[in-house]
This record gives C-alpha cells, sequence and structure tokens, in this order.
C-alpha cells in the first residue's frame, strides 16, 4: 500500500502548456497510485479569469488519455482550485493565502505546501520574495519550491537567481528541475554502473577509448522561439541536461544514494573538468544552425516566426569534455544535441579501446560497444566479437540488446511524477544543486563568451540530416567516429 501524502500544491502557472501537459497528468497518476488520496489540494494560478469549474475541465482534458473513469476523474478534479493572480501584485497573494489556508483546513493538509514555479524564470524572485513576506509559507509543516528551468542564462544571472530565492527559502527547500534526472534510464545510469562489478571495473580509461551522449531532436522551436532565440542549444540543452548526464556517467562511486553522497561525487567529477581555453572552444566545440531542408519542406532557423531573419544563434551543439582525474584522464567525452534533426534520440555510447593481441589483429576485431538508449527506446545493447559460423577462425560481431517493449515505456513512471513525489517525500537526488548549476555554467559560459567575441560563421546543416560535418571532423581528427547516427535508421 503506497503512503497518502498531504500537500497543498499551489501551481504559478497553471493555464500553461507544462502545467496541462505534464503536471496534471503526473498528479493524476500519483492519485491513481494513492500517493495522493484525499489530503491534498491544487490552486492553480495565472493571469486570466478561470472559474473553478472551467480549470476542473482543463484538468479532466489534461488527463483524458488516462482517466480510470469519469467518475474518478471527476473526484480528482474536485480538488482543483483556481484564483486569478498577478504575480507582481501583492494584493493577490492575501487573497491567495486565504484561500490556501482555507484548503488546509478543508483537507487537513497540517501546513505542507509545494509552490510550483512553471512561469517565466523572470518571475522566480518576485513569487518567492511575495510567498515570504504575505507568509504563504507555513509555520507547522513543510514549504518546498519547485523551480523550472532555466536557471538564469549565465552564472551570474543564476547566483543572482539564487541568492534572491534564498532570501525567503531554505536552500534545501528548493528543487531545481531538471526533469531528465527523472527519466528512468538516466536514473539507471547509476545502476547499471554501480550494481554491476563487470561493468564498473572496467569503467575508466584502462578500457574506454571515449564516451558520446547524444541528445538527437526533431522538433524545431515551435512556439518557444521567442525564447530559444535568446537561449540557443549551449544555454538550453547543454548546461543542464548534458552536463547532469555527464557528470552520472563519469562520477565515482558514492558511499550511499543519499542526496549529499551523489552530489558530493557530481561535484567532484565537475571541478574535474579540463578547463576551457579561446584555443580549446575554438577546436573542441562546433556551432550550428538548421537551414531549409534538402526537399523543401521544412523550413530554417532563420524563417522560423518571431526569429530574427540574421539571427545567429545555436540550434545544434556537439563539442569535446575532458577530464583531468586519474579514472579518466585521455577519454574524450563527446557531446552533441541539435533541433530538426533527422531522427529523435537520446543516447549514450561507450567506446571501448581494443586491446592488442598477438590472435587477433585489430582489423579482424571490432571494437565493443555499449549503448544506453535514454528515448525514446530505453534500454541497453552491447556488441562483442565472436567467431563467424564456418571455416577458419574468421569473427564476427554479435549484438546483445535488452530494450524495454512499448507497454513497460508506457506503464512506467512519466519523470514529472518521480520527480513531484520526491518532492513529496522530501528527496533531493534527482533535483539539480546549486554547486552544479553554478559549476556547469560557469564552464558554458566560457565557451558562449567566446563564441558571442568570434567572427567565425556558425556551421549549417539541412533540417532533417545528421547535423554539420564539423561535428564529424570534431571526432576524426582523434581517430573516433560517432557511433550513432540520427540519420540512420
Ligand atoms: P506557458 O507560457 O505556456 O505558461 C506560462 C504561464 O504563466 C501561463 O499560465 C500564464 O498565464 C502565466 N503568467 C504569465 N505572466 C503572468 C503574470 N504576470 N502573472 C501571473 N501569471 C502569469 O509556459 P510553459 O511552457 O508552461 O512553461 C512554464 C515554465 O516551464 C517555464 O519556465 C519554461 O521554461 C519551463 N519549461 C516548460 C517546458 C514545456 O514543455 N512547456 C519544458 C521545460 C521547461
Amino acid at each position: 500500500m503506497n503512503q497518502a501524502n498531504k500537500a497543498l500544491f499551489i501551481i504559478f502557472g497553471g493555464t500553461g502548456d507544462l502545467a496541462q501537459r505534464k503536471l496534471y497528468p503526473s498528479l493524476y497518476r500519483l492519485y491513481t497510485k494513492g500517493f495522493l488520496k484525499e489530503n491534498f489540494a491544487v490552486i492553480g494560478t495565472a493571469r486570466r479569469e478561470w472559474s473553478d469549474a472551467h480549470y476542473q475541465e482543463v484538468v479532466r482534458d489534461s488527463i483524458h488519455s488516462l482517466k480510470v473513469s469519469d467518475e474518478h476523474a471527476l473526484e480528482f478534479s474536485s480538488h482543483f482550485y483556481y484564483q486569478a493572480h498577478n504575480v507582481k501584485d501583492t494584493e493577490h497573494y492575501n487573497t491567495l493565502k486565504k484561500l490556501a489556508d482555507q484548503l488546509d483546513g478543508k483537507y487537513q493538509i497540517d501546513g505542507n505546501r509545494i509552490f510550483y514555479l512553471s512561469m517565466s524564470p523572470t518571475f522566480f524572485g518576485t513569487i518567492t520574495k511575495h510567498l515570504k513576506s504575505q507568509n504563504l509559507v507555513t509555520e507547522n509543516g513543510f514549504n518546498r519550491v519547485i523551480i523550472e528551468k532555466p536557471f538564469g542564462t549565465d552564472y551570474e544571472s543564476s547566483k543572482a537567481l539564487n541568492d534572491e530565492i534564498l532570501e525567503a527559502f531554505e536552500s534545501d527547500e528548493l528543487y531545481r528541475i531538471d526533469h531528465y534526472l527523472g527519466k528512468e534510464m538516466v536514473q539507471n545510469i547509476l545502476t547499471f554502473r554501480f550494481a554491476n562489478p563487470m561493468i564498473e571495473s572496467v569503467w575508466n580509461n584502462h578500457f574506454i577509448s571515449n564516451m558520446q551522449i547524444t541528445l538527437s531532436e526533431e522538433l524545431g522551436v515551435e512556439e518557444r522561439a521567442e525564447y530559444y532565440d535568446k537561449s540557443g542549444a549551449l544555454r538550453d540543452m547543454i548546461q543542464n541536461h548534458i552536463m547532469q548526464i555527464f557528470s552520472l556517467l563519469t562520477m565515482d562511486a558514492p558511499k550511499s544514494l543519499s542526496t549529499n553522497e551523489v552530489r558530493k561525487q557530481k561535484m567532484l567529477v565537475l571541478s574535474a573538468l579540463k578547463e576551457l581555453t579561446t584555443e580549446t572552444v575554438q577546436s573542441d566545440f562546433v556551432r550550428g544552425q538548421y537551414t531549409r531542408s534538402l526537399d523543401n519542406k521544412l523550413c530554417g532557423y532563420r524563417e522560423e516566426e518571431k526569429v530574427a531573419d540574421d539571427s545567429t544563434t545555436e540550434t545544434y551543439v556537439a563539442g569535446k569534455l575532458e577530464l583531468n582525474n586519474e579514472r579518466w584522464n585521455g577519454v574524450p567525452v563527446y557531446i552533441r544535441t541539435g533541433k530538426k534533426l533527422a531522427k529523435k534520440e537520446a543516447q549514450i555510447n561507450i567506446v571501448f579501446k581494443q586491446i592488442e593481441s598477438s590472435l587477433f589483429s585489430k582489423g579482424d576485431t571490432a571494437p565493443n560497444i555499449l549503448t544506453i538508449y535514454l528515448g525514446p527506446s530505453e534500454g541497453f545493447s552491447i556488441t562483442l566479437n565472436e567467431k563467424k559460423i564456418g571455416l577458419g577462425m574468421d569473427t564476427d560481431i554479435m549484438q546483445f540488446d535488452h530494450l524495454r517493449t512499448e507497454s513497460m515505456i508506457q506503464e512506467s513512471p512519466e519523470a514529472y511524477e518521480k520527480l513531484l513525489l520526491d518532492c513529496l517525500n522530501g528527496d533531493r537526488t534527482h533535483f539539480a544543486h546549486w554547486e552544479e548549476v553554478a559549476a556547469s555554467w560557469k564552464f558554458v559560459d566560457k565557451i558562449r563568451t567566446t563564441w558571442d567575441a568570434s567572427t567565425n560563421k556558425l556551421a549549417t546543416y539541412p533540417a532533417g540530416t545528421a547535423g554539420p560535418e564539423a561535428a564529424n571532423n570534431l571526432l576524426e581528427k582523434n581517430g573516433h567516429k560517432w557511433i550513432w547516427n540520427p540519420d540512420q535508421h
């Protein structure tokens, strides 16, 4: 039997896309599994004037494909209340407090509050300041704030934002979302590495030649052009998701899986990152932008609505990361991400060294490759060498796949569901800690400032392809190549 939680969620941005697509369905899943029962309520706030009845209808629409029955959906949505609210208006917080206190009593929530900031980051500081000053923070229960990305646009702005939020909340009350950390297969990295001595014993520079992290997107900027054009792939994907995956992949074993021990190891590895110079940024990082597709069906980035026709924002980044520590000296970690590529896919490839052998020459065998499929496919595969069937001792490649079925993936909890439950449980392991955020901003800022000062042109790639050719050259000069490519099927 799952433990039911007591909590009042106050969602800022309750009419928004994220709330409807992710938050309400995730809350519903927690409700159907018994993690939320009678003692919870949700206040959705946003500028629009909505009635509770309309809001509840929106919530029911958002869970339409998941609902157990109409009655169950009605029961769930009856816990939702709407309050029109302008986050800059102090008086509105007083109205919000009255409703919050009233619902706290009605549902016997014991003062537990989760404030979910699902709106533009420019408002994060204003909201937290008002939550404190207008006494929405309770004395008797827990108070937790979930903050959406992006957390700043560089180190300076993220530090200012962090300091501002810390004036109202304690650092252990902050839950910075990086939804990749809630993904099944990203969480599986630690289990796969540390629960398997066979894997962990070869997880070092004696055996591994290079590692590759790819987050390839098929979609373009969609409705987010205004935000994206100021951000670009470096800030949108590398600073957070890729740097988090990188640290899980390269960190040493933590003493336990507790929040502090995992963080300690992530920080050690982030601080071992080889410092970038203007020269290494120029030689080891590639930025690209998509142009019109070869078949003319997909428009180029500069043709997208709300994107300037001379925009130099990168929609693609590839790069080489190196670590100065005993385990990883000499092992490049190649990273890449891009929009409007040929295929949506997130995967990690670990390429093992080919050991010199008197029995087989290098040309006769292939490197062992381990692939971790993060999504939409989920699972693992490994390639090994075997004897080819027949006369003689020729070799062949064999591949072991362990891929989750469509129904297993459908049934496994969604990232936001897990992260909301973690927050209810007070577990911050799968959230981004300030020190991690700061370290990765500092790393990424060096790339940004070098690019901004450079007169080098952006590489381009036609929409629907594998990305710019320069990303292949990046590996070829070290004698490596990308194991997976977006245009291979
Ligand atoms: P959205 O534009 O769809 O929603 C923004 C919400 O903020 C709306 O409810 C709007 O009414 C409200 N709002 C705006 N100004 C307001 C004001 N002055 N007072 C009160 N309410 C106001 O945005 P979204 O896509 O839902 O994103 C929300 C947050 O989540 C952003 O930080 C975004 O970067 C982040 N995020 C979204 C996604 C996604 O898939 N949508 C993914 C990752 C991160």
